[in-house]
């Protein structure tokens, strides 16, 4: 399937909610979700009916899906492979996400979305222990330690960085402003995810 190209706030829209996919914007007054909370196309508006059991559960699979930039295929991957796990499926499924590479640089606060992480990892400005990963699906451990790649350093958008954020940090994840770098103290847990999501319906649609 090909990656979707269209404009990121269709897909807020399209999910009602809030996805963050544009950083600093997604918490101005230019949101396209505070402009405009319909469901895109000519006939959005109209399309607000009760949904089906079944379309719950697609909408909250799309929603997942689309905040951490995925396509089909590989979320569904991602699913069976928590559903591998020992544990609650859900929970390891977000857990998994988590602690996908792209999601660890953005939320370190390296980048200001999920979107600019992925293109920062797959552009080579981040390194794993010391060695560079451009792959935004690699999965971090604990122990680990994500940085900006020595020459990035001096990009405009490290070097502001470096003078101080308010970025808040999950408890899973340690950051040294300095060295522009973070370390993963534990594996993620379904508490430390900030959005809100109802993985059961995921697990509901895969299980069909
Ligand atoms: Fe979604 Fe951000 Fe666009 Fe708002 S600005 S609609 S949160 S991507």
């Amino acid at each position: 399937m090909a990656r979707y190209t269209g404009s990121v706030c269709r897909l807020c829209r399209r999910e009602g909610t809030k996805l963050f996919l544009k950083g600093e914007r997604c918490y101005s007054a230019k949101c396209a979700l505070t402009k405009r909370a319909t469901p895109p196309g000519q006939h959005g508006q109209a399309r607000a009916r009760k949904m089906s059991e079944y379309g719950m559960q697609l909408r909250e699979k799309q929603k997942i899906r689309r905040t951490y930039g995925m396509q089909e295929t590989q979320f569904r991957r991602n699913f069976e492979k928590a559903d591998r796990q020992k544990g609650v499926t859900g929970d390891n499924m977000l857990s998994l996400l988590e602690r996908r590479l792209d999601n660890v640089v953005y939320r370190l606060g390296l980048a200001s979305s999920r979107p600019q992480a992925r293109q920062f990892v797959r552009h080579g400005h981040i390194t794993v222990n010391g060695k560079k990963v451009n792959i935004p699906s690699f999965l971090v451990e604990v122990g680990q330690t994500i940085a900006v790649r020595e020459n990035s350093r001096d990009m405009e958008h490290f070097k502001a960085l470096r003078e101080g954020t308010t970025h808040v940090l999950p408890k899973w994840l340690s950051f040294d402003a300095e060295n522009l770098s973070g370390s993963v103290l534990a594996l993620p847990t379904r508490e430390d995810i900030e959005m809100t999501f109802e993985e059961h319906l995921v697990v509901e649609y895969y299980s069909k």
